[in-house]
């Protein structure tokens, strides 16, 4: 079922999320859920947090070439990362990011260029993933989450002063 999505400034988007310890049917209901969500937005990733459930779950789905009127991010293409861990990271890269829960604002973002994770599926199995590409960058995006932070939050002084004061004037109809 899609949920509603909580949107900056919200202060249950600071929450750091605490880790997942039963692999059972709930989780899979709030995958599910955030999977249905993501797609409803347009989404390329969310957090567990981004919904109110403060848990260290994520997930990724990276649109697919596709014919039109096809779903280009079929969910058995969705990563679903459960407790995620980063072992190991180089590089910097810039890259254009936005945010479910800052609709509408895109900024370019220092991340690392490569990241590998250590994390677990839906049922419990240990995983290992590593990429240097677009998927590293939404893996890192969406790991702040679960620490609480924002992508905004790693622009620089006057670029964050800038967002606050466009944000707080920003049409509230979304
Ligand atoms: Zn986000």
């Amino acid at each position: 079922m899609e949920q509603k999505i909580i949107i900056y400034p919200d202060k249950r988007l600071k929450i750091v999320s605490k880790e997942v310890e039963a692999f059972d049917e709930s989780l899979h209901t709030l995958l599910d859920d955030m999977y249905e969500t993501m797609v409803a937005k347009n989404g390329v990733g969310l957090a567990a947090v981004q919904i109110a459930v403060p848990l260290r779950v994520l997930i990724i789905n990276v649109p697919i070439e596709a014919e039109e009127q096809e779903n280009d991010q079929p969910k058995e293409n969705t990563l679903e990362m459960i407790n995620p861990i980063m072992t190991d990271k180089n590089g910097s890269t810039l890259y254009q990011e936005g945010c479910l829960s800052v609709p509408g604002v895109y900024e370019d973002i220092e991340r690392f260029s490569y990241a590998k994770v250590n994390y677990f599926d839906r049922h419990g199995r240990a995983q290992t993933i590593e990429n240097d590409a677009f998927l590293a960058i939404a893996i890192q995006h969406e790991m702040d989450h679960l620490e609480g932070k924002v992508f905004i939050e790693k622009l620089s002084y006057i670029k964050r002063k800038k967002f606050e004061k466009e944000w707080k004037k920003r049409p509230r109809a979304l």
